[in-house]
């Protein structure tokens, strides 16, 4: 095999990887991401979907709500083909929810998110679903953000701006090498043999890993992995994002996401994300009966499916609440070495921009960072497959991808779009490996 050698090695594919490469593909830095499973498999395809206005945190967190308002609306603009603009409401339900108003409003007042107080009657008129008791409701900017149309484009924006997306490699050691450069190992999972991949930078962006990764190769990072369940209904119940006007707590969340609607979500520590436990029918029960005092009829309406996974927390002994904050951890020994600490699916562009920062100057590499305002690829993911037609990747998946094709302009054209996006995740994949000889 070659040796390939780049500018700078991201390792792990979820949304914080993934904005990393792309941040600093756009900055000419030549990047590979390498994923031991497939792009946002993990926790970034296992969330809520909740695009966060910063409303849930204003009170508790309010540096990660001023970063979840400033992100939702610059996701909306650079990647609209993955948002949905539903808007959401704040209901208070109980006297207890009544008392949490105040702090909440002053709150979103002095960190600038905007609000708007209804009568109930008139949030019911326009959310017929509500609890019909509800004392008080605000509307907040909450959106849905679709997950594997996101990661998708992402990745597709990064391949197509020179960034190698690499899945079915699992890093297992960083070593450097010289003054120069870090050598990563990675086992190759199609074809059961290790390979080594070179860089000046390695970026551990492995999410709920990241502590055990950085144990692994003798450093060490402390985080606070969180699991949480959400449970998944057959009908779109609401048009909106409905929360529980309280403090961040358990089943304070319904997502309308698609045709369905998603409750969630529990919280539970968990040291090692590979022991995550399938969603118990307690959770399932707990979650249902919470979501009703908001939807009554989430009661009556079946449940589909339920799924668990880990938030990648910072650990802080001194708060109260578990920021949702982030971190780059630039590491001394090995030099060139920066690892990735908690954030939001929402946040992970701007995760992406400081760890692009910090690679950058690392790199001795000028040019600041685009993705605040470069428009994502990949919004017809049809045409972007189309594209590919006649490469040899096509050729390996040739049925696949004619399958998908065969969608378009059918009954089921708008249900195939996932499909197009999942099947266009991995031909950017095999013609990546393709260019590398891998
Ligand atoms: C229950 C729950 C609900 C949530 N809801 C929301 C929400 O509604 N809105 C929101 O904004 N945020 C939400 N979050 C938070 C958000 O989902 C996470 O912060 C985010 O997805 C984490 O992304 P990540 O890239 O850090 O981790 P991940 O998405 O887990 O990505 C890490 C990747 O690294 C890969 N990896 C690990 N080890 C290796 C290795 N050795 N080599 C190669 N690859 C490796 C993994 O396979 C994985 O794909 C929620 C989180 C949870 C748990």
């Amino acid at each position: 095999m070659q040796q390939n050698i780049f500018d700078a090695i991201v390792i792990g594919g979820g949304i914080s990887g993934l904005w990393t490469t792309l941040d600093l593909a756009l900055r000419g830095v030549k990047t590979a991401l390498i994923e031991k499973s497939v792009i946002a498999s993990e926790t970034s395809g296992k969330f809520h979907g909740l695009l966060h206005s910063g409303a849930r945190y204003a009170v508790t967190d309010p540096k990660a709500a001023l970063d979840c308002i400033a992100e939702n609306k610059i996701l909306a603009e650079i990647a609209p083909h993955t948002v949905e603009d539903t808007g959401g409401f704040f209901v208070a339900i109980s006297r207890e929810d009544e008392e949490y108003y105040e702090k909440l409003a002053r709150a979103l007042g002095n960190i600038g998110i905007p609000y708007r107080e209804l009568a109930p009657s008139e949030a019911v008129k326009e959310e017929p679903q509500l609890n019909r008791e509800s004392r008080i409701v605000i509307e907040v900017p909450d959106k849905v953000v679709y997950s594997r149309d996101l990661a998708v484009s992402i990745a597709l924006t990064a391949f197509n701006n020179g960034a190698y997306i690499l899945e079915g490699l699992e890093a297992i050691d960083v070593k450097r090498t010289g003054d120069d450069y870090l050598d990563v190992y990675v086992s190759d999972k199609t074809v059961g043999r290790t390979a080594v991949l070179r860089a000046r930078a390695v970026v551990n962006s492995t999410g709920p890993w990241a502590g055990i990764f950085a144990r692994r190769i003798g450093i060490k990072v402390e985080i606070l992995p969180t699991a949480g369940t959400m449970v998944v209904y057959s009908k779109r119940l609401t048009k909106r994002v409905i929360n529980r006007m309280r403090p961040p707590s358990e089943g304070d969340i319904l997502v309308p996401y698609g045709d369905t609607s998603i409750m969630g979500t529990t919280a539970f520590l968990l040291e090692d994300p590979e022991a995550t436990p399938t969603p118990s029918k307690e959770d399932i029960e707990f979650l249902t009966s919470e979501g009703s005092v908001m939807v009554p009829a989430l009661a009556k309406t079946p449940v589909l499916r339920a799924y668990s996974s880990i938030r990648p927390l910072i650990k802080f002994k001194d708060r109260e609440y578990a920021t949702r904050d982030f971190e780059v951890v630039d590491h001394d020994n090995p030099r060139g070495l920066f690892t990735i600490v908690g954030g939001k699916f929402t946040t992970g562009r701007l995760i992406g921009e400081k760890a692009g920062d910090s690679v950058a100057r690392y790199l001795g590499v000028g040019k600041p960072s685009q993705t605040r305002s470069i428009k994502l690829d990949g919004g017809d993911p049809y045409m972007e497959l189309k594209r590919f037609r006649g490469s040899s990747s096509y050729r390996s998946l040739y049925s696949a991808v004619e399958h998908v094709l065969s969608l378009r302009g059918r009954i089921d054209e708008e249900r195939g779009r996932s499909a197009a996006y999942a099947v266009l995740g991995g031909v950017i994949s095999l013609e990546s490996r393709k260019m590398l000889g891998l």
